[in-house]
């Protein structure tokens, strides 16, 4: 059964991106817009014009595309009859986004092919540039007259949107007196991943977890989203930014909203991101003294991984070999509400990091009186749900069952929900979830202004403590391990410890052995 949105057929539609010859648009945009083709979620008329100053023609613009749908694509190679047929959609400007011209020049495109098309067509302006472009591209945008139609252009600003509270307070600003908010698409492409649409439909489609998802049977829950990547050739950006802003600050605490959010009424846009939003007013704000007591950060050094040396940070290039930027970082929050008062939520994230891996786990209470004898409860866990959103895409509860034996031993084995195991076919990439989204003007998976800041205003006092303190023992943690000692300390004092993703190929032997 096709969805509702798969069934509305957008009107004539232009994809305007600037950055065209960037890396985004390389691996993940024209993967996505290709296989949104292929699935006939793209309207007859459509067109797909990239921007950049690289000096290339329509034809050398179309292969390069055509490079990245072949290696990136979740479908593999592309079909060549296909390709042909799709490729004649895709044209190249070459322009300076700093240049009024660019801007008349893509004015007289759209209008060729509005009046080609003999219909006004729908405009996506994608700004996958860097965001010091957000501002001149928004004010050409705006002053060439190329948004009036505010129900049919719409602007897509990637991540990150702003770099502290006030930038994004600034950049908010300047858009809203652009255009109108309804316009506005700030991407957080995790929240367009399957696994993570799945955590609304898991909490609001089933009854069966309501009633225990408070702090009476939650103890704690754990996010933690981890790379075993280094920063590679992003080193220069990763300088600017580090784990808090480029990780934390968007997609960890998108995950919190969702796991932590009350019922919305409806599946609305409004409706879903107020009740988002909601959470992170609820979050406690750290003074000083508690940034120190809650907040941990690291910083790789060099190491090994499967088999291969690997630099520290600092020798990355376009790192300063002094760097402060963390590339590690762990946080215990906690909601000031009813629903979550004193449950700690405990976030991390980092590079280098032994797994890839972004994982949920909600620990419930443990039993309130335990009728088995000690020796029967030799690997008793309390009960946990285990989200993984990647790479395992599953949802597990784990429970304690009798181990097969004329004895009556427990052991802790997992109900799972796996993707691969349920659904004969693939699942869309973010970005195709996003982009069609972004198509019939769905805003329910995009960052509203007020989440944005929100979420800025939550980790200004550990930003500002960070940097205000250089760290004096960077780098803390070795490749390939599960970040800095600090890290395992500010989750043991309360007498926890991090979650790995459970492998699914594991099973118990006769005497309990987990193989
Ligand atoms: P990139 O590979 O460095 O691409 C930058 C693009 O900007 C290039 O197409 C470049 O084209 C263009 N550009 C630079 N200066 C320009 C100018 N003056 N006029 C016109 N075009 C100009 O960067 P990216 O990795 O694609 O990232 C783009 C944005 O997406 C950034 O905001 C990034 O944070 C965000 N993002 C990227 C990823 C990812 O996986 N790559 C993931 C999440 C978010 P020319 O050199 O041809 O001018």
């Amino acid at each position: 059964m096709p969805s509702i949105k798969t069934t509305i057929k957008a009107q004539p539609t232009i994809f305007v991106i600037f950055g065209g010859t960037g890396d985004l648009n390389w691996r993940k945009l024209a993967p996505a817009i290709y296989n949104l083709y292929l699935e006939n979620s793209l309207p007859e008329n459509f067109a797909i014009i990239g921007t950049g100053r690289t000096k290339l023609s329509d034809e050398e613009f179309r292969e390069k595309l055509l490079e990245g749908i072949n290696k990136f694509s979740r479908r593999g190679k592309a079909d060549k009859k296909d390709w042909a047929q799709f490729c004649h959609h895709v044209f190249y400007q070459i322009s300076d986004v700093q240049k009024e011209e660019t801007y008349t020049e893509l004015r007289g495109r759209i209008e060729k092919l509005a009046k080609d098309w003999k219909q006004e067509p729908q405009v996506i302006y994608y700004l996958a540039v860097s965001p010091n472009f957000f501002p001149v591209i928004a004010r050409n945008i705006a002053s060439h007259k190329l948004s009036e139609n505010v129900d049919n252009t719409r602007l897509v600003f990637e991540k990150p949107f702003g770099h502290d509270l006030e930038s994004s307070k600034a950049l908010n600003q300047l858009l809203g007196e652009l255009f109108d908010e309804k316009q506005i698409y700030r991407i957080d492409h995790y929240l367009g991943k399957e696994t993570v649409q799945n955590i609304m439909a898991f909490r609001f489609a089933n009854s069966l977890f309501e009633p225990l998802w408070n702090r009476n049977h939650i103890e704690h829950v754990q996010i933690s989203v981890t790379e075993q990547l280094g920063v590679g050739d992003r080193g220069g950006y990763y300088e600017g930014a580090g784990a808090l802003r480029d990780m934390v600050q968007n997609h960890l605490l998108q995950l919190l909203c969702l796991i932590a959010m009350e019922a919305p009424t409806n599946f609305g846009a409004e409706e879903v991101r107020n009740r988002k939003v909601d959470v992170l007013h609820a979050m406690r704000r750290f003074s000083k003294e508690e940034v120190r007591l809650n907040a941990v950060r690291g910083q790789y050094g060099q190491g090994w991984i499967e088999g291969k040396e690997v630099p520290g940070y600092r020798e990355e290039e376009g790192v300063d070999p002094d760097s402060n930027t963390e590339t590690f970082a762990a946080a215990k929050f906690f909601i000031d509400n009813w629903r979550w008062q004193g449950v700690p939520f405990y976030v991390r994230t980092g590079k280098r990091m032994h797994q890839t891996a972004s994982v949920i786990s909600i620990q419930f209470k443990d039993v309130p009186h335990f009728i088995f004898p000690p020796e029967t409860t030799e690997t008793w866990q309390q009960n946990r749900l285990v989200i993984s959103i990647q790479p395992e895409m599953s949802i597990r509860l784990q429970l304690q069952a009798k181990r097969p034996g004329l004895e009556m031993v427990l052991n802790t084995v997992d109900m799972v929900f796996d993707y691969k195991g349920t659904y004969a076919f693939e699942a869309p990439e973010a970005y195709e979830t996003l982009l069609l989204d972004t198509m019939v003007g769905d805003q329910t998976l995009f960052m509203r202004a007020d989440q944005v800041e929100a979420a800025w205003d939550l980790l200004m006092p550990i930003l500002n403590a960070w940097q205000a303190k250089k760290s004096l023992n960077f780098p803390n943690y070795s490749a390939d391990s599960w970040g800095p000692e600090v890290a395992e300390a500010l989750i043991a004092r309360d007498g926890f410890h991090w979650f790995s993703l459970p492998l699914s190929t594991k099973k118990y032997t006769k005497d309990g052995e987990h193989i």
